[in-house]
C-alpha cells in the first residue's frame, strides 16, 4: 500500500466536464445568442430527444426533480386526506413532495439486498385512502417495478416512479420511469444526467396527463393569461436544456463506464469479508448512480477513509420517517438497520483503477 496520501473525491465534476467542454461551451453560447431563455427551442428539442431515448411518449421538463414529483401528484389529483405509499430509505424529497400536496406519506420497508421497496410489504399498507405508490429506483438500480404496477392495478392506484437516480436504467429491457402513470427525474449536477444548475422532468405515455402536467408547470395555463387550474412556476432554462442535449448523447456510455467501475470495485473488494458489495438483481441493468456497500463498523470505516483522503458519503444517515418534520413512527427494521451500515464510495465514469485500488486498500481496517 502506498504511504503517500491521495485525495479522491466522491465525484470529480471538473474532470467530467473537461471531456465535453468544447461542445458544452458552444451549445451555451448558441443559447445565449438565441434570445430565448425560458422554455426555449433547446427545451423542446431536449424533451423530444429524451422521450426518444426513454422510448416514452411525453417528456415534460421542469425546474427540478422535487417539482417533477409534485407536478405528477397534482396532475393525478392527489389531495389532502389521500395517502401515498413510498419508502423511507430515499432522499427526503420523495416524501416531501407527498406532504407538500397535503397527502400523507405511508412508508414501506426495503429489501436488505438491493435497498429498494419490498414489494411483499406493500399490500398491508393499502387503505381506502391510498391513491398512489411512489417506488424509488435507488442508487441506479430498478426496483421490482413489474410487481409494483401489478399491485397498483389490482387496487386501482396510480404509480409515480422516482427515477432521479436511475435515468437510463432498464427493467426487462424497458427504461425505468416509463412503467407508471408518471416517471420523474432530476438533472441536479451530480445525477447521472446532470445540468449545470437545477432541472428535472416528468415522463408519461398518457396524453391527458401530459397536458395537465404541462399546464401545472406554467401557472395552470395552456394559453397565455387563461388559467384553467392552479399550477405554479417550474420551468427549465434554455441554457440548461442546451447542456443536457449535449450530455444526453453520452449518457449510455457514461452509464456503461459506471458499471465497469462498479465491477472493478466488486473484484477489488471480493476478499474483504467486512464489506458486502452491491448486487444487481436479474432482469435489470444497474447504472450505479451510487456504489453503496454495507459495512458493520461503518462510522469507523468512514473516518478511516477520510484520514486517507478518500471522500465517501452516507446516503442517507437518517431515514425519512425519522425526520423531525414528519415525525412518523412506522416500524421499518430493514431501513433502520441499513441506514447504520451503508456507505457510498467515490463513483464517476472517469474513476481510475489505481484510485479504486487505493480506496479499497484504505477500506481494510
Ligand atoms: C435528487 C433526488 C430528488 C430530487 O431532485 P432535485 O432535482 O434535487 O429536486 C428526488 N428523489 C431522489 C431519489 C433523488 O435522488
Amino acid at each position: 500500500m502506498s504511504t503517500l496520501n491521495k485525495t479522491i473525491q466522491m465525484i470529480d465534476m471538473k474532470e467530467s466536464y473537461s471531456s465535453i467542454q468544447e461542445e458544452v461551451e458552444a451549445a451555451v453560447l448558441n443559447s445565449l445568442r438565441s434570445g430565448k431563455y425560458i422554455l426555449g427551442p433547446n427545451v423542446t428539442s431536449f424533451e423530444q430527444e429524451l422521450a426518444k431515448y426513454l422510448d416514452c411518449k411525453h417528456v415534460i421538463s421542469c425546474a427540478n426533480g422535487t417539482d417533477a414529483l409534485i407536478i405528477s401528484l397534482l396532475a393525478l389529483g392527489i389531495k389532502p386526506g389521500d395517502e401515498v405509499i413510498t419508502v423511507s430509505f430515499s432522499f427526503f424529497a420523495t416524501a416531501e413532495a407527498i406532504a407538500l400536496v397535503g397527502a400523507k406519506p405511508v412508508f414501506v420497508d426495503v429489501n436488505e439486498d438491493d435497498f429498494n421497496i419490498d414489494v411483499s410489504k406493500i399490500e398491508e399498507k393499502i387503505t381506502d385512502k391510498t391513491k398512489a405508490i411512489i417506488p424509488v429506483h435507488l442508487y441506479g438500480q430498478p426496483c421490482e417495478i413489474d410487481k409494483v404496477t401489478e399491485i397498483a392495478k389490482k387496487h386501482n392506484l396510480y404509480v409515480v416512479e422516482d427515477a432521479a437516480q436511475a435515468i437510463g436504467a432498464k427493467y426487462k429491457n424497458k427504461c425505468v420511469g416509463t412503467f407508471g402513470e408518471f416517471g420523474t427525474t432530476s438533472f441536479y449536477p451530480t445525477k447521472n444526467l446532470g445540468a449545470f444548475g437545477d432541472g428535472g422532468a416528468l415522463f408519461t405515455n398518457n396524453d391527458d396527463l401530459a397536458e395537465k402536467a404541462k399546464m401545472i408547470r406554467v401557472h395552470g395555463s395552456k394559453e397565455r393569461y387563461i388559467h384553467e387550474v392552479i399550477g405554479f412556476n417550474s420551468r427549465l432554462d434554455d441554457i440548461q436544456a442546451a447542456i443536457l442535449r449535449v450530455k444526453l448523447k453520452y449518457l449510455s456510455k457514461w452509464n456503461e463506464e459506471r458499471a465497469a467501475v462498479a465491477k472493478r470495485y466488486n473484484e477489488l473488494l471480493s476478499s474483504n469479508s467486512n464489506v458486502i458489495t452491491p448486487i444487481c438483481k436479474p432482469d435489470r441493468s444497474h447504472i450505479y448512480h451510487q456504489y453503496t456497500i454495507v459495512v458493520e463498523n461503518r462510522d469507523e470505516v468512514y473516518q478511516k477513509l477520510r484520514e486517507k483522503g478518500v471522500g465517501s458519503i452516507i446516503y442517507y444517515p437518517i431515514p425519512i420517517h425519522k425526520q423531525k418534520s414528519l415525525n412518523d413512527n412506522s416500524d421499518l427494521p430493514v431501513t433502520d438497520l441499513l441506514s447504520g451500515k451503508i456507505l457510498s464510495l467515490p463513483m464517476y465514469p472517469e474513476l481510475k483503477e489505481e484510485d479504486q485500488k487505493y480506496i479499497c486498500d484504505s477500506l481494510t481496517l
